[in-house]
């Protein structure tokens, strides 16, 4: 989850490639001085490659800039995005904007150790095309078929364990087609591409709570693999503990997700598990909200269970 703005506009661009990241939203003054440069310009290109690993795919958006508020920058600049689309596999990262040719844009910037920028905390505080954030729950990405086999870091505690299979549950009790289905801790972590739908822990940006990455082919639009992580940057609690950010709570967005169910962004939405923004104490994200189900039975229909899924679970690795 990120900034109001640009995450709305994530969801409207959804066709390159977005997805969500559940996000503390930063106070501008943070955003600004976190900032090496912040430009205003336009995108004259986007280009999407494998790493080195081909493990992810990361895209190279350029900007041509009209104007510099903070730092000293060239005519053009190269902004690094995790997440892009390569033949027909598309990786899309929770809350990181999707960009394309011709977008007006203004962006807080940080330089890496190359000459290439990444975005501060996704993108928060920054503008594509000066729209507002809308209102977008399904942009066709699904699981087919209705269900989603997940494993859990072996290192996670057992009480994570717990909350974050308990979040699945809810999801699949909401009335749809759609089912989730354990299958055991892994030893896989973090985001990668290796056919493991892994929830684990590691180290995100300032800002973000927890990120769902998800990979899908796009011609059909079939979600093949999620990764979530839960950022260790900040305090986790399994009891909804004043101070502390609650595991199901953003465990149960961040698998709403996997549906693929998008943020939301208005005010008019904050008791919706898929609000885009999560706060520490909180719970109320643990129980769906008819906006919620109204989602997950649009995706996937009811009256019938479809849940028995034709897919191979994937493979265990520890
Ligand atoms: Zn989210």
């Amino acid at each position: 989850m990120q900034n109001r703005r640009l995450a709305g506009i994530v969801a409207m661009c959804l066709l390159a490639g977005a997805a969500s990241a559940i996000m503390v939203q930063l106070p501008q003054a943070d955003i600004q001085s976190q900032a090496d440069a912040i430009v205003t310009g336009t995108v004259t290109g986007v280009s999407s490659q494998w790493n080195q690993d081909r493990t992810a795919i990361y895209t190279d958006v350029t900007i041509a800039v009209e104007r510099a508020d903070k730092g000293s920058v060239d005519r053009d600049v190269v902004v690094r995005v995790p997440g892009g689309e390569v033949d027909d596999i598309g990786m899309a990262v929770e809350d990181v904007p999707v960009f394309s040719v011709g977008q007006q844009v203004k962006l807080y910037l940080a330089r890496t150790s190359t000459d290439v920028f990444e975005l501060v905390a996704n993108g928060q505080g920054g503008m594509i095309d000066a729209r507002p954030v809308a209102y977008y729950s399904y942009s066709g990405y699904h699981r087919s078929p209705a269900s989603c086999y997940y494993s859990i870091y072996s290192g996670l505690p057992s009480d994570w364990n717990s909350a974050i299979q308990a979040g699945a549950s809810t999801w699949s009790a909401a009335g749809s087609a759609f089912r989730f289905y354990y299958n055991g801790t892994t030893g896989a972590s973090g985001t990668i591409y290796d056919g493991i739908n892994c929830v684990s822990r590691g180290s995100l940006g300032n800002g973000i709570l927890a990120q769902n990455s998800y990979w899908y082919n796009r011609s059909t639009k079939h979600v093949s693999e999620n990764d979530i992580v839960f950022n260790t940057l900040y305090g986790w609690s399994t009891s909804g503990a004043p101070g502390l950010y609650d595991v199901q709570n953003i465990g149960t967005h961040e698998q709403g997700h996997c549906l693929v169910l998008n943020d939301l962004y208005k005010a008019a939405h904050t008791e919706l598990t898929m609000y885009g923004y999560g706060a520490t104490g909180e719970t109320k994200k643990s129980t769906l909200e008819p906006g919620d189900t109204a989602g997950i039975k649009y995706i996937y229909g009811v009256g019938f269970d479809r849940g028995v899924p034709a897919l191979k679970a994937p493979a265990v690795t520890d």
